[in-house]
């Protein structure tokens, strides 16, 4: 399939999801957030799932976790354009709370349809629940991040490259420090030149960050009632 079949494909494959009844989060999203970037980039990452911003707007990492991967990509001469983003989660879970399994399973096919028309050579997972989905192991992320692995998904065979999750780093220094020296492999795992590229608006760099203690959980920075329960990052 040629780049203008394949957006094609996404396109109508995102218009017949924006409908998705396939699992409750429907009756309390306000959009689907399907996916965005180029069609055929050779590198996906993977988040968990649509938070307060992405809902509203339509598409992923659109907050602050967003802006970091934008500065990490930027690193390594990549734009957000060249890569595409998805989640495991189309639909945002009432109060950002971790994704239960039915909804992932229910989800999952949207993904791997997503992987099947995009065929990345290297799938980042960002945090625990994409790592495990897509690895279909049980370690953890803090085990496993950095290491790559071969997986076929569906049809698709390529890299799996298991990083923490950016908005769990971006309230840990150490997972912030992880997350750059993975971020910084990626050139390698893709075959291509790391030149970086300059960035207009800057995130967080380690340096920027007071050193604190590791949270237990990590919430996006944005709207979150107190007492809700975050997406389980590590
Ligand atoms: N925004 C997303 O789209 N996905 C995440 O996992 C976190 C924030």
């Amino acid at each position: 399939m040629d780049t203008l079949a394949r957006a094609d494909a996404l396109t109508a494959y995102a218009a017949e999801t924006a409908g998705c009844v396939r699992c409750p989060l429907s009756e309390t999203r306000t959009r689907v957030v399907f996916g965005s970037g180029g069609p055929d980039a050779e590198l996906m990452l993977v988040g968990e799932g649509p938070g307060f911003h992405e809902d509203q707007g339509g598409l992923p990492f659109a907050g602050e976790a967003g802006a970091l991967i934008e500065r990490l990509l930027a690193g390594i001469g990549l734009g957000r354009d060249d890569v595409y983003l998805a989640n495991v989660l189309k639909c945002r879970p009432p109060q950002n709370r971790d994704p239960l399994e039915s909804e992932i399973a229910s989800c999952e096919p949207h993904l791997f349809r997503q992987v099947e028309l995009v065929r990345p050579r290297v799938v980042a997972t960002l945090g625990n629940f994409a790592t495990k989905l897509l690895s279909g192991r049980p370690h953890g992320i803090t085990r496993v991040h950095g290491q790559e692995l071969e997986v076929s998904l569906g049809t698709t065979s390529v890299v799996l490259f298991p990083l923490y999750h950016p908005a769990a780093a971006l309230y840990t220094p150490s997972m912030l420090r992880a997350l750059e020296e993975d971020f910084a492999r990626l050139p390698g795992l893709l075959g291509r030149d790391p030149t970086p590229i300059a960035l207009e608006v800057s995130a967080p760099r380690v340096a920027d960050l007071v050193p604190e203690p590791v949270a237990e959980s990590v919430a996006e920075p944005v709207a979150v009632p107190v007492g809700s329960t975050q997406l389980g990052l590590f």
